[in-house]
């Protein structure tokens, strides 16, 4: 696996820029991505499923500036979105509409209604209301929305946290797979609605392959009813949630996952469509925050950081690891620590009971794997401007997120009109 962090003499680099260079131009907390990491992860992955005709349509949520996903749409990315916002994002960022699929549970009328327009590629109908809406939708606008279900296939996948188990019937994604059959031929019906594909996501940080396989055999018995109930289907997708290494290692091998698809699926001559966030970008990026004091009490050493939850959800909410290393490694003496962040919260934290090197106040450090989940799932919560993200390629970085200030934070408050205020009439595409 290419990596884009390394340390040359002790010091951090993202690719050929030292990762100090950054922050005395744009401070902390900073997340900083590498452009080349994420071109070959996302090409690694593609090439591993060969000729077979496939399409990468990254997830959005895992990560979306703008220059992620410029770089991901100008290799032929394509984008699962699960909001009008990602909608937006994506075609902003050049993805083309065919190259769009839209997942979600929830998607508004107004949403569904901005998808059509753009003509997406496929719609992931995860109810039967949804799919009534769609269908009487798509019929007033003149158009026919592409659909596949989300099949709920009962798995339940080995992640590492319960909130990213999707796949089995107690949450609240998909459609049963009892109940398939039923809505296939309901759709196939219903006016302004066309049956394309069917489609499967079984949770995130998935690291082995077996359950993609038992996935795809459902699937494809699936398929093969249809078939002979005469649906012809174009797609297959097998969603995302490819598991990554937080700790050094190799995370899912995609060519093994190929290996145990790809066989079985060319049979059928479906196209392959899955939706990674986390595989292609996670590596990619590291979150550079300060120190600000170091303290002990109640018998721990605190390392009080300029980066918290509000940063980075993914330790306090679902106890996600992160490597976190000073910048500049020496030879010194290390302490076991609890890495904490400035919000008026227990639970916010970086990273707990961690043997780190002794670091000092006004010190950096490299909050590692940060690029999926980090900046998407950051927040203003303390009325904390979030941080700038910058990109880098070879000896050249550019920042492609400007740091928020804190009258963007106050502006939604202040800028309305006397007419908004009385109609709460908002602006904004959708
Ligand atoms: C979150 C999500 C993904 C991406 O998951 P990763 O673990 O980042 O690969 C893909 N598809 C759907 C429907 C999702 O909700």
């Amino acid at each position: 696996m290419m990596d884009a962090f390394t340390r040359r003499e002790g010091e951090l680099y993202c690719e050929d820029v030292p990762v100090s260079e950054l922050v005395a131009r744009w401070g902390t907390p900073a997340y900083v991505y590498s452009r080349t990491a994420l071109r070959t992860r996302l090409q690694d992955l593609s090439d591993a499923f060969g000729s077979h005709p496939h399409l990468i349509a990254y997830s959005v949520k895992a990560n979306g500036n703008l220059a992620v996903l410029r770089t991901l749409a100008d290799m032929g990315a394509g984008a699962d979105i699960v909001s009008g916002g990602e909608l937006y994002r994506a075609r902003l960022a050049g993805i083309p509409a065919q190259r769009i699929l839209f997942s979600g549970v929830g998607k508004t009328l107004p949403e569904l209604a901005a998808a059509l327009r753009e003509g997406i590629y496929a719609f992931n109908v995860e109810s039967e209301g949804e799919l009534r809406s769609l269908s009487e939708l798509a019929q007033a606008m003149g158009k026919t929305a592409p659909i596949a279900f989300r099949i709920n296939p009962n798995i339940d996948t080995p992640t590492p946290h319960a909130y990213t188990r999707t796949g089995h019937a107690a949450t609240k994604f998909g459609v049963p797979i009892h109940d398939a059959m039923r809505l296939y031929r309901i759709a196939s019906e219903l006016p302004g609605i066309a049956v394309r594909g069917i489609d499967m996501h079984l949770g995130s940080q998935i690291l082995a392959i077996e359950p993609y396989h038992v996935a795809l055999e459902q699937a494809l018995e699936m398929v093969a009813r249809l078939k002979e109930e005469g649906h012809e289907l174009e797609f297959l997708d097998l969603g995302g949630g490819l598991g990554i290494s937080y700790s050094g290692g190799e995370g899912i091998p995609a060519d093994l996952l190929a290996d145990s698809i790809v066989p079985s699926l060319r049979e059928t001559g479906l196209r392959l469509i899955l939706e990674p966030g986390r595989y292609i970008v996670g590596h990619a990026g590291i979150l550079l925050t300060r120190v600000l004091y170091v303290k002990e009490g109640g018998g721990k050493r605190f390392v009080v950081t300029d980066a918290g939850m509000n940063d980075l959800l993914r330790p306090s909410h679902y106890a996600g690891y992160h490597a976190v290393e000073p910048i500049l490694s020496r030879d010194r003496e290390h302490a076991r620590v609890d890495v904490v962040g400035p919000i008026c919260e227990t639970g916010d934290f970086l990273a707990l009971d961690r043997e780190i090197e002794r670091v000092e106040p006004g010190e950096l450090l490299a909050v590692m794997t940060a690029g999926a989940y980090g900046f998407s799932m950051s927040s203003t919560y303390n009325q904390r401007p979030r941080p700038v993200e910058i990109l880098v390629d070879g000896d050249r970085a550019e920042l492609v997120r400007r740091r928020e200030t804190i009258q963007d934070l106050v502006a939604a408050e202040l800028d309305l009109t006397p007419e908004e205020k009385q109609l709460g009439a908002h602006k904004g595409i959708l």
